[in-house]
């Protein structure tokens, strides 16, 4: 098993063992805030999961059904977790503006808020470990991760003072304001977590800055070519895949054309590890000087 998998599954299992501390903690209290700082944890086990599905699916190679590759599996997978995350936090401010209605004190508030702090050390202690071993890896994904779990943490701190301060004033509706907050805060992250998806499964272009250094890389490997036009490119989960027409002297050979060609690919490649590129070989005559003109 590699190690991105076993912290993927680890990721799963810690989430589980929170969401379910945290729900017997809303069970133990009847606070809807925390029934929302429980929810909060689902979002960490959809993403685990589609972390995992990402290594295992995504990362297959592509076969004869599928010649592209599957990396669109890990973002079909992160809209369907976006769904869920925004149902969950639908249902919460439901139930905040149940609550809101029916205002009632909680039950044993005190030992609820012990088991919830005991599910918060649980996610601390795996905020740390993801982020010593993103920064060991050099892993982006990893430091993310554990930054995404700090902020659960702070949140979580946030719904323990709400509820305290609940309990000492006996403002009833202090719980299902908490509760409120939090469900606004997972509908953002359900949000950002599904657009960020669809931007990929819609076949999005490299971005400014990248694309930028994929027009020097084919200025700079093309010497002796007369134009490079046309320039199309699209990411799909980690694939990306890059597509233009190269205009060459109509003298030149096709072993030639060919070589060229191969120079540029082998520099693109350096620049995007892994990157499918596709050239279409022009005689100067088809020289368009206008549009994305890269020469
Ligand atoms: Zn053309
Ligand atoms: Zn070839």
């Amino acid at each position: 098993m590699s190690k991105a998998m076993k912290i993927g599954i680890g990721s799963i299992l810690v989430g589980l063992a929170v969401l379910g501390l945290k729900l017997l903690a809303w069970w133990m209290t009847g606070s809807v805030a925390l029934l929302s700082d429980a929810m909060e944890s689902t979002v960490n086990v959809a993403t685990a999961i589609a972390a995992l599905v990402a290594i295992r699916v995504a990362a297959r190679p592509a076969d004869a059904n599928h010649p592209y590759g599957h990396h669109k599996a890990e973002l079909f997978s992160a809209v369907l977790e976006g769904v869920m995350i925004i149902l969950a936090a639908l249902l919460i401010l439901r139930e905040a503006w149940h609550a809101f209605q029916t205002a009632h004190p909680l039950i044993a508030p005190l030992d609820g808020l012990v088991v919830n702090g005991a599910a918060s050390v649980l996610n601390g202690v795996w905020c740390w470990v993801l982020l010593r071993q993103g920064r060991r890896f050099r892993s982006p994904a990893l430091v993310a991760d554990g930054r995404h779990l700090l902020s659960d943490v702070i949140s979580s701190l946030g719904v323990t003072f709400g509820v305290l301060v609940a309990i000492q004033t006996g403002w009833a509706w202090m719980d299902p304001a908490m509760a409120a907050l939090v469900a606004v805060n997972i509908l953002w992250s359900g949000w950002k977590v599904m657009q960020e998806s669809l931007s990929g499964l819609m076949d999005e272009s490299l971005s400014e800055g990248v694309l930028a250094d994929v027009r020097k890389v084919i200025a700079t490997e093309s010497v002796g070519a007369v134009e490079a036009h046309d320039l199309r490119t699209r990411t799909a989960g980690a694939g990306t895949f890059i597509e233009f027409h190269l205009v060459v002297p109509g003298s030149l050979s096709v072993s030639e054309a060919h070589g060229m060609c191969d120079r540029v690919e082998a520099g693109l490649k350096a620049l995007i590890e892994g990157c499918v590129v596709t050239i279409h070989v022009e005689p100067e005559e088809k020289a368009k000087h206008k549009g994305i003109v890269v020469l």
